[in-house]
């Protein structure tokens, strides 16, 4: 249990000593119910259709394949266990927006953002009627989305966002420094923006886990521990996907491989692994809740260029994360980095600043874990061999919502279905690409510190912000 207020460490000391004890594990795996593994392939089989890999993108693949056609025969290959990656160990904020956010959605596609913005409320709406269908108990509340200025500069921007929001026909309450204290207490704050229906907070390890089983009940012939080395055309037959032990050949082949080695080599142009960070705290004991209010608990971001996000579970913890989205120069991905130090004291300095009320709180959970970063920052989706495999990725970062709506399109896609989805821009055009190394290093940390000098200068971009900006390309978690 944890002390009551008063008997705790103050600031200063209260930030790395709250990280004392902190498991570096992601708090959402690190609790029962996780389901014991599907055994590996290990031999050859055939099926219509092979997803490839085990996070939010390829269980809904598999699972919407099988509500399109029950009759499907349908195989998930997973190289470690399901939900393992970014789909379990994310901040759980399930939102309806499929560009990253609106105001993302508006620069890159104004044409289509009124439609864009309907068809990810309905992929929100269907994935809370999922959730209650398979009665996957993954604490979803639709509590909506909290953004707050922590700076005078950003309350414009905050401001024309709620309106082209609520011109869009969304539940929006702007509320000033008063009304977001009244909400939730932070000395920090200075104004806000609720966004009441657009996002639904949750478990994603929970959420990945009840997938999981859905497919299972669906008749999906899950492999886990079964990393894809390569995938082959067999001409008329399909497609021969391999594992170390196995092989199957497959009619279609999904890709949902998220941040990692791309299994399609064209891929590797668009995407980067990003790293982002997250802290849990010790369960809060009633008054510390109450100090803080937090009564209807939106998931909360504030709305710097580097921003954290923040939400409450389902046992009263703060999930505190974001702000470093760190590029390793070279774009290798380890296991090693899924510890920051540097970046959880920082993130923890962050969290006692935002919630004095707090020093002395212990954080139980540090971890990180990797983002499919593009230059659009949202989902794209395409095809190769001739039809025969799809892939979607991309979503930098804001993927627990729309890797459904990427699996979708995938769908549509292997079977030449010309859909709302597939007819988007969005999902016709890929984002520029990155150069190669060791240039797309030197770009990336440049664009890395602009970001953080702007934070730091009112919001004012540079001259690279503004030219990427001119030239629609960026970088983010
Ligand atoms: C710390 C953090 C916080 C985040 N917070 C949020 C948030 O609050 N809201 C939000 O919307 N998004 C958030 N995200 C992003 C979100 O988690 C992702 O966008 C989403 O989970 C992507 O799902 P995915 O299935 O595409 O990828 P992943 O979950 O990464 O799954 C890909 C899977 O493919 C498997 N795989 C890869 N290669 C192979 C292969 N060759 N063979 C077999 N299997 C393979 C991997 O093992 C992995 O399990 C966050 C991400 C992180 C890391």
């Amino acid at each position: 249990m944890p002390l009551a207020g008063p008997a705790r460490r103050a600031l200063p000391a209260a930030a790395p000593a709250a990280l004392a004890g902190a498991r570096p594990v992601p708090y959402w795996l690190d609790q029962p119910g996780r389901p014991p593994p599907e055994p590996p392939l290990n031999r050859a089989t055939a099926a219509g259709l092979a997803v490839i890999g085990g996070g939010f993108t390829g269980l809904w693949t598999a699972l919407l394949a099988k509500e399109r056609d029950p009759a499907a025969d349908v195989v998930l290959l997973e190289g470690r266990a399901i939900g393992w990656a970014a789909s379990g160990r994310n901040g759980g904020f399930c939102a309806a927006s499929l560009t990253h956010g609106l105001a993302n959605g508006r620069a890159r596609f104004p044409a289509e953002i009124a439609e864009l913005d309907r068809l990810g409320m309905t992929n929100l709406d269907e994935i809370a009627g999922a959730i209650a269908r398979y009665r996957i108990d993954c604490a979803a509340e639709r509590t909506g989305e909290l953004v707050v200025a922590v700076a005078p500069w950003q309350l414009a921007g905050l401001h024309a966002d709620a309106e082209a929001a609520r011109a869009l026909g969304h539940d929006v309450q702007v509320l000033d420094s008063g009304g977001v204290r009244a909400e939730v207490a932070s000395p920090t704050y200075l104004g806000g923006v609720w966004y009441r229906d657009t996002c639904l907070m949750l478990d994603p390890a929970r959420l990945a886990w009840g997938l999981r089983r859905a497919c299972l009940e669906a008749g999906v012939r899950i492999y886990e521990h079964s990393p894809v080395t390569d995938v082959t055309g067999e001409g008329r037959a399909g497609l021969r996907v391999l594992t170390r032990d196995g092989t199957v050949l497959a009619g279609r082949v999904a890709l949902g491989t998220g941040a990692y080695r791309p299994l399609l080599r064209r891929l590797r142009h668009y995407l980067v692994p990003v790293y982002d960070y997250a802290l849990v705290t010790e369960p809060l004991a009633t008054a510390e809740l109450a100090s803080i209010g937090w009564r209807n608990r939106q998931g909360l971001a504030d709305a710097g260029n580097q921003f954290h996000y923040y939400r409450l579970t389902a046992d009263n913890r703060i999930l505190w994360g974001g702000y470093d989205a760190v590029y390793y120069n070279g774009g290798r991905i380890s296991a090693a980095r899924d510890a920051n130090p540097a970046t959880f004291a920082r993130l923890a300095e962050h969290f006692f600043q935002t919630f004095p009320q707090l020093a002395g709180l212990d954080f139980t959970h540090a971890w990180g874990g990797v983002v499919d970063t593009c230059s659009r920052f949202c989902v794209f989706t395409g095809t190769a061999h001739g039809g025969r495999l799809a892939y979607a990725a991309g979503y930098t970062g804001l993927g627990v919502g729309a890797a459904r709506f990427g699996a979708n399109t995938m769908l549509d896609l292997l079977h030449g279905e010309q859909t709302e989805r597939t007819s988007l821009t969005m999902m016709r055009t890929r984002p520029v690409p990155f150069p190669p190394e060791p240039a797309r290093s030197a770009v990336i940390q440049l664009t890395r510190a602009s970001i953080a000098r702007a934070d730091r200068s009112d919001g004012r971009r540079d001259l690279w912000l503004r030219t990427l900006d001119r030239l629609g390309l960026g970088y983010d978690s």
